[in-house]
C-alpha cells in the first residue's frame, strides 16, 4: 500500500487536530490523588540496579563511561520536520535545516536556543536535571525529538522511529506515554502528539516521553503485527539474542521504558472491536492503583496484562504501567481521543507535573471482573447495544443471522454488567467474542477477565519466515478480517497470544 502517502496525510492530521486543540477542560474538579513524584523507588525486584539508576534518572548506567553525550537540540515539538531532519539525529551542533511546508504558525524565528542561552530570569525554582536518553542529553527546560531504532536492521534499512522528549525545568517523575505497539490503533498515536505538542518545557515538572508510533513498521502496512507477524506486545521485555520481535521489544525496553518513572501504553481494540475509554492494571499492584486514581473519570478494570506485553514487563520490572484503552483499530476517533488526551492531563497535574489543566471529573467505577458473551453461530453482526451500556442479565445484547440461511440467533448478556467493549457490526465466525462486559464486584473477588482464545487473524501462531514482505503484505489481510482459517487457528493459537490485551 501507500504507507508513505498514508503516514503524510496522517501527520497533516495531526498538524491540524494540535493547532485547533483547546486547552479547555471541564470544569469539573476531581480530588487530587497524591502519587509520589517518583513511583517506582521502592520496587526493587529482577532489575535491582536498573532501579536504582531510575531514581536518578538523569545520570543512566553509561553516563560515566560516556562523559561526552552530545546535547539534543531544544526544538518546538509541534513544529513540521523534513523527512531529512527525521533522519539525520538532531544535535545542538547541527545547523536548524529549513522546515518543510509552512503551517503559517512556524513563520517566527527557531526557537532552537537551549536553556543555558536563555538568561532571562526565570523565578529561582529547584532546577531538573538533564535526561540522558537515546545518546542524547536533553537540558532541562527544552524539547526535542530522537531517534529510536532497534539494533536490528531489515535490509540494511531501518525507519528510525521518533521519541518526543519534554523535560521540564524543574525536577519530577518521567512519565512515558506509548501508542501503537500495535501498528493499526491510531487513537493512541493522536492523543500521545496532542499530550506531548501542548505541554510547555518551562513550565513542566520531571518529563514526559512520548512514543507515538512504536510499532513503526506495523504501522507503515496498517498492521497490528510486525514484518514478521509477531505480536511486538508479546514480547517484552525482550531477549537480545532472540527473535526480531524479541530483539526490538528488548531494545525499546532497554532504551526507552527503562527510563520511565511510570508509563501510559495507549491501544484500542483488536480486530473490529471497539473499547470503551478504560484503564486495565493490576490493581493488585498498589502502585498502579495510584496511577489509575489520576486519570479521572475513566473506567478502570483489573487485569494482570499477558505475559509479554509492555505492562506486565514493566510493572514486573517495577515501573508502573497502565494500559489506556480507547475505541477500536484503523479508526481515528475524535471522542476516544479526547477522552484519553483529558485522562492523560489529569494525571500529569495529579501527579504535580503541570498545573494549567483543570482536574476532571469524579472517578468511574473500578471493575474487578470482566467477561466475554461470545457468538455462538457464524454470521452477520448486528448489535442492540452501545458502548458504556449498563446491562442486565438476559438482555439482548445483538443478534448474528446467517446471510444464507437467514437463520438468527440471540446474545443475550448472562451478567448484570456493564459493555465495556465490543464487536462492530461485521461478519463473525462462532466464538467471536463479542461483548465485554465488567462486572462490579467486591475487591477480594478479583478474578482475571476470560481469556480471549477464538480470534480470527491468528496467524501469530504460524509466523511465515518464507514468504517475502511484500508478497505477505499483498496476500493476506492483517486486520482480522474473519476467514476460512479462524476455526482452524481456534485449536492451534496459544492462549497467550491471544488474551484480553487489546
Ligand atoms: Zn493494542
Amino acid at each position: 500500500m501507500h504507507c508513505r502517502a498514508l503516514s503524510l496525510s496522517l501527520l497533516i492530521a495531526f498538524a491540524a487536530h494540535a493547532a485547533t486543540l483547546s486547552a479547555e477542560e471541564s470544569d469539573e474538579q476531581g480530588e487530587p490523588v497524591e502519587l509520589s513524584a517518583a513511583p517506582q523507588t521502592e520496587a526493587p525486584q529482577s532489575d535491582a540496579p536498573q532501579q536504582a539508576q531510575r531514581q536518578e534518572s538523569s545520570t543512566p548506567p553509561d553516563s560515566a563511561e560516556k562523559p561526552a553525550i552530545p546535547q539534543a537540540k531544544s526544538i518546538e515539538l509541534d513544529k513540521p520536520v523534513s523527512e531529512e531532519e527525521l533522519a539525520a539525529p538532531p544535535k545542538s551542533e547541527v545547523p536548524r535545516s529549513e522546515v518543510a511546508g509552512d503551517t503559517g504558525k512556524d513563520t517566527s524565528a527557531a526557537p532552537t536556543a537551549a536553556t543555558q542561552a536563555n538568561p532571562e530570569a526565570e523565578p529561582q525554582a529547584p532546577e531538573g536535571r538533564p535526561l540522558q536518553l537515546l545518546g542524547a542529553e536533553v537540558p532541562p527546560a527544552t524539547a526535542t525529538r530522537l531517534p529510536w531504532s532497534p539494533s536490528q536492521h531489515f535490509e540494511g534499512v531501518y525507519s528510525t522511529t521518533p521519541v518526543l522528549v519534554v523535560n521540564g525545568a524543574e525536577p519530577g517523575p518521567t512519565l512515558c506515554l506509548t501508542a501503537a505497539i500495535h501498528g493499526d490503533e491510531l487513537n493512541g498515536i493522536e492523543s500521545v502528539r496532542r499530550v506531548m505538542y501542548n505541554l510547555d518545557p518551562k513550565s513542566l515538572k520531571g518529563a514526559v516521553i512520548g512514543v507515538p508510533i512504536v510499532n513503526l513498521q506495523g504501522f507503515h502496512r496498517g498492521s497490528r503485527y510486525l514484518t514478521d507477524r509477531r505480536d511486538l506486545n508479546r514480547h517484552f521485555p525482550g531477549d537480545k539474542h532472540g527473535s526480531s520481535a524479541s530483539r526490538i521489544a528488548r531494545s525499546f525496553f532497554d532504551e526507552v521504558v527503562m527510563h520511565c518513572n511510570a508509563i501510559v501504553d495507549l491501544h484500542t481494540g483488536s480486530f473490529y472491536r471497539t473499547n470503551l475509554p478504560q484503564l486495565r492494571g493490576d490493581l493488585k499492584d498498589p502502585k498502579v492503583v495510584k496511577l489509575t486514581k489520576g486519570f479521572g473519570s475513566t473506567v478502570v478494570l483489573h487485569s494482570e496484562g499477558a505475559k509479554g506485553t509492555l505492562r506486565h514487563a514493566a510493572v514486573k520490572a517495577g515501573i508502573p504501567t497502565v494500559t489506556l484503552e480507547a475505541g477500536a483499530p484503523m479508526v481515528l476517533d475524535e471522542l476516544s481521543v479526547s477522552h484519553s488526551v483529558k485522562g492523560i492531563r489529569t494525571l500529569l497535574n495529579q501527579l504535580g507535573m503541570v498545573n494549567k489543566f483543570r482536574l476532571w471529573g469524579d472517578p468511574e467505577p473500578v471493575y474487578y471482573n470482566s467477561t466475554w458473551q461470545r457468538a455462538t453461530t457464524g454470521g452477520i453482526i448486528f448489535s442492540k447495544v452501545t458502548l458504556g451500556q449498563t446491562v442486565s442479565k438476559g438482555e439482548l445484547l445483538g443478534t448474528v443471522t446467517n446471510p444464507i440461511t437467514n437463520v438468527r440467533k440471540e446474545i443475550r448478556s448472562q451478567y448484570n454488567g456493564r459493555i465495556l467493549g465490543m464487536a462492530m457490526n461485521q461478519v463473525v465466525q462462532p466464538g467471536f467474542a463479542a461483548y465485554h462486559i465488567g462486572i462490579q464486584a467486591p475487591e477480594e473477588q478479583i478474578s482475571p477477565p476470560e481469556e480471549v482464545t477464538a480470534e480470527p487473524a491468528s496467524e501469530e501462531t504460524a509466523p511465515v519466515a518464507e514468504k517475502s514482505a511484500a508478497t505477505k503484505a499483498v496476500a493476506e489481510p492483517e486486520t482480522g478480517t474473519p476467514d476460512a482459517s479462524a476455526e482452524e487457528s481456534k485449536t492451534t493459537v496459544d492462549p497467550d497470544e491471544e488474551s484480553e490485551e487489546d
